[in-house]
């Protein structure tokens, strides 16, 4: 769920806020570490960044988040997290991270709309979508271009797309796209999809998909929306332009870690090192879900890291007070 940030200025604070517990990132991993940090009575606050819910509200259906044996949708998904955390005391703040000073304790947090001394930081701050970094990408975003089915697969009833990718992800939403879009083609670097069994099984027997292989998109064309896009053979070099309404990318995440270089220790993709109790290279600093997790990447495990991360908070400060 992406938030609307205008007119939040009048919750400008003041003075610098004091807390216990900083939690950034309200997606598996910072709300699981909420729950943890408020049922210990200690207040965290929560920090949305511009994804309330993080990447799991951008999908239509969860099927392997354990509890949910029918499946569950993706933004009830997070909102069923985010009433448990807040049944506990935790506070949401609809806000985004633009500094850190890692330093010393209290960390001192810059955001949209204040400062935050915190004692302790659960640093969630996931990942977001890679780009194609092709021309016409960013000129046409919200213009037939989307990193989202879920959020812009309506506006496509009827409409020819390309969805980018073969892995899980790419899968699943083209299966999404299925509900309005006339066709899916999927344009797909290899000779195989990355994704799990029963997805390509899914899609390979879809009347409405099909699939271009060994193939990348090199442009993607239209002034006002949409018209085409170029397609590269990578085999056989061969250049062609298919005619499509709208171009969903699905190619992988990058860490939203930036903001942290130069004070967490990372690996050069910008992965934060995490050990083996989610703790940094700065104590009181712990890291749970995708920003620290190149590897897993899931709802599940992402929740799981953040358990722990609440957990170590609590005893980390529990230390600090003798
Ligand atoms: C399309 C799609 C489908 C998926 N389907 C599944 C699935 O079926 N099953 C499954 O297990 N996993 C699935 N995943 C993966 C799963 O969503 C992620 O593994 C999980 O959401 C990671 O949780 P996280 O809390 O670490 O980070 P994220 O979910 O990425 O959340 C990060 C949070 O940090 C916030 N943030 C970022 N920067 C800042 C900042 N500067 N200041 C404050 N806040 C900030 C964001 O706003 C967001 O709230 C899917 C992912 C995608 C994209």
């Amino acid at each position: 769920m992406e938030i609307n940030l205008t007119n939040l200025s009048s919750t400008i604070p003041a003075e610098p806020q004091q807390v216990k517990v900083l939690v950034l990132g309200s997606g598996p991993a910072g709300l699981s570490a909420a729950l943890y940090a408020a049922r210990a009575e200690l207040n965290p606050v929560v920090l949305t960044g511009m994804v309330l819910g993080g990447q799991v509200s951008l999908t239509y259906t969860v099927e392997n988040y354990p509890g949910f044996p029918e499946g569950v949708g993706g933004q009830e998904l997070v909102k069923l997290f985010q009433k448990q955390a807040e049944r506990f005391g935790a506070r949401i703040e609809y806000d985004t991270v633009t500094q850190v000073d890692l330093s010393k304790r209290p960390f001192r947090v810059t955001t949209y709309n204040g400062i935050y001394l915190a004692d302790s930081l659960i640093v969630a701050t996931g990942a977001s979508s890679r780009h194609l970094e092709v021309p016409g990408e960013v000129e046409l975003t919200g213009r037939g271009v989307s990193y989202c089915a879920t959020c812009d697969g309506w506006f496509f009833k009827d409409k020819d797309v390309v969805v980018v990718g073969g892995g899980d992800s790419a899968i699943e939403e083209g299966l999404f796209l299925t509900r309005y879009a006339k066709s899916i083609t999927i344009v797909h670097r290899r000779s195989e999809l990355r994704a799990g069994a029963v997805l390509q099984k899914h899609a390979t027997e879809h009347p409405k998909i099909r699939f271009i292989w060994n193939s990348a998109i090199s442009a993607i064309v239209g002034d006002e929306a949409v018209k085409a896009v170029r397609l590269k053979n990578l085999v056989t070099k061969e250049e062609s332009e298919l005619p499509v309404d709208g171009v969903f990318i699905f190619i992988g995440h990058d860490p939203n870690t930036e903001i942290f270089k130069g004070q967490l220790n990372m690996d050069t993709r910008g992965y934060i090192s995490v050990d083996a109790s989610m703790g940094t290279n700065v104590p009181g600093v712990f890291v749970a879900g995708e920003a620290g997790d190149p590897i897993f990447r899931q709802v599940v495990t992402s929740a799981g890291m953040g358990a722990a991360a609440g957990m170590q908070a609590v005893r980390f400060l529990g230390k600090q007070e003798g």
